[in-house]
């Protein structure tokens, strides 16, 4: 096998700084700051062509795991906008709320639970060493109002998350869908919290995007199916995102995180630049929300089950995952500045690219003739068509081929196709299969192109 240069790394995900991740994904159009005409919106982000392509990718994975996986999970899709109630029976109405000091001194403000225990202690600011107010509780909804009048009766919320959709869905589901216990509702979709700390890119955003399945199951079995839930969870970050293991790790939520309510609770957790942090909630959450809703609209939701004529209101199990969190969780993991010694002119040649799993890379393919002239372009975009029947191609013809070759690798297309006279030329129209993480080449027949491509996403292991 070919290979162009032998690779040493000089900084990966982790020692991969935020400027560097958000300058990336601006300039090659992954993410770009909202309204930026206008000079942007705090903490509001826009997914370019690049960015809208690798979030989908994630969201169809998690569909696919979840959906045409299971036998017994189906999808929803519900209206961001719910009747109010939903919000007191959820206790959102009540308790979603954050503890919120400002420091009197420089204004900064700051959610007290984040806070380093010695500054809350100290009372004292760590940005400007101030003096911090009392915290004020404040609740992360935002309202608006639905019809022509603004009062008190018109309020509304925007969901804070997509759960309580499903909740409230319960008795239709089971009513309309030949679903019996155990069984799962999936749901992708937006959700809204008005976050006192938004920073760190798209990790904590105001307007943000959440995968939610809610698994019922009859009480008594929940701990099993907490266990499987937890181990299927973990696994999809492994092998179908291609997260590295040792960027993931459980938290269990300690007797002062877990929700009065809750029988147990694990996060997983991502480590970012910034630490260790939440990127999906896996709970176990009893009847306390089927109950709720039955007490707040006035008619017990319960199920009958036909396997022993029980009736009882099934526990739930959650999986409660971010997905535009998941854009950032891949996009850092797959960060890594190499060092290839010295290129040509004898400058240091570093190489920058996104190792994506083949599974949530934008492009799958990118097709390259070597150069334009004697019929070679012609037959590299045929090649480019034939491929797009099964992948998301690119066709580009310009520019040096080592060039394009750095191009395709920072933006995370796993495999380029060159096209040269011996293509053109041979009998079976042999071309070059050049792979992203190894910069290995191989020289294969054309006819075997798109099976090979199939097999390598199969088989892949992430390559440093
Ligand atoms: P955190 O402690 O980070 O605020 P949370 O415990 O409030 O998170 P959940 O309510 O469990 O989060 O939401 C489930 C998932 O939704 C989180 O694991 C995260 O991936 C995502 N999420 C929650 N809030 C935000 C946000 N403001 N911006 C982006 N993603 C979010």
């Amino acid at each position: 096998m070919a290979k162009e240069k032998k690779a040493n790394v000089l900084s990966n995900a982790y020692g991969a700084s935020m400027e560097k991740i958000v300058s990336l994904a601006k300039r090659r159009g992954f993410v770009y700051p909202s309204s930026e005409i206008y000079g942007g919106l705090a903490a509001t982000w826009d997914y370019g062509p690049l960015g809208v392509a690798l979030k989908n990718n994630i969201q169809n994975i998690w569909w696919r795991e979840m959906i045409r996986m299971n036998d017994n999970i189906v999808g929803l899709d519900a209206a961001i906008m719910m009747h109010p109630k939903t919000w007191e029976a959820s206790g959102h109405v009540e308790n979603f709320t954050d503890p919120l000091v400002d420091c009197k001194k420089c204004k900064t403000r700051f959610r007290e639970d984040k806070l380093d225990p010695q500054a809350i202690a100290d009372k004292k600011c760590p940005e400007c060493g101030g003096e911090l107010t009392e915290p004020r509780q404040f609740n992360l909804m935002f309202t608006t109002h639905l019809g022509p009048v603004q009062d008190h009766g018109s309020v509304v919320y925007l969901r804070p998350e997509t759960a309580q959709g499903i909740f409230v869905n319960f008795k239709n589901v089971v009513d309309t869908s030949r679903v019996n216990i155990p069984f799962g509702i999936a749901q992708v979709g937006k959700a809204f919290r008005n976050e006192i700390t938004t920073k760190n890119f798209i990790f904590r955003t105001c307007e943000f995007e959440q995968m939610e399945m809610q698994f019922f199951v009859k009480p008594g079995t929940e701990d099993e199916w907490f266990e499987t839930w937890k181990t299927k969870r973990m696994d999809y970050y492994y092998n179908k995102l291609g997260i590295l293991p040792e960027n993931l790790r459980f938290h269990q939520h300690g007797e002062d995180e877990l929700a009065h309510y809750a029988k147990d609770a694990y996060d997983v957790e991502y480590q970012y630049p910034f630490g260790w942090e939440e990127q999906e909630g896996i709970h176990s959450r009893t009847d306390f929300d089927l109950s709720r809703h039955g007490e707040f609209c006035g008619k017990e939701i319960n199920y009958l089950d036909p396997q022993d004529n029980s009736r009882y209101i099934p526990y739930v199990i959650e999986t409660s995952a971010g997905l535009t969190r998941s854009v950032l969780v891949c996009l850092m993991d797959a960060y890594e500045e190499q060092d290839l010694g010295e290129d040509s002119r004898g400058n240091k040649d570093i190489r920058t690219v996104l190792h994506l799993h083949p599974n949530v890379a934008p492009i799958t393919v990118a097709v390259l003739p070597l150069v334009k002239k004697d019929g070679l372009a012609e037959l590299a975009k045929d090649i480019e068509m034939e491929l797009r029947e099964d992948y998301e191609t690119f066709y580009d013809k310009s520019g040096a081929i080592g060039r394009r070759y750095r191009r395709m690798d920072e933006i995370g297309t796993p495999f380029c196709v060159t096209i040269d006279y011996d293509t053109k030329e041979s009998k079976d129209q042999t071309i070059t299969l050049r792979f992203r993480d190894s910069m290995e080449q191989v020289r294969i027949p054309r006819s075997d192109l798109a099976a090979r491509i199939k097999l390598e996403i199969k088989n892949y292991t992430r390559q440093a």
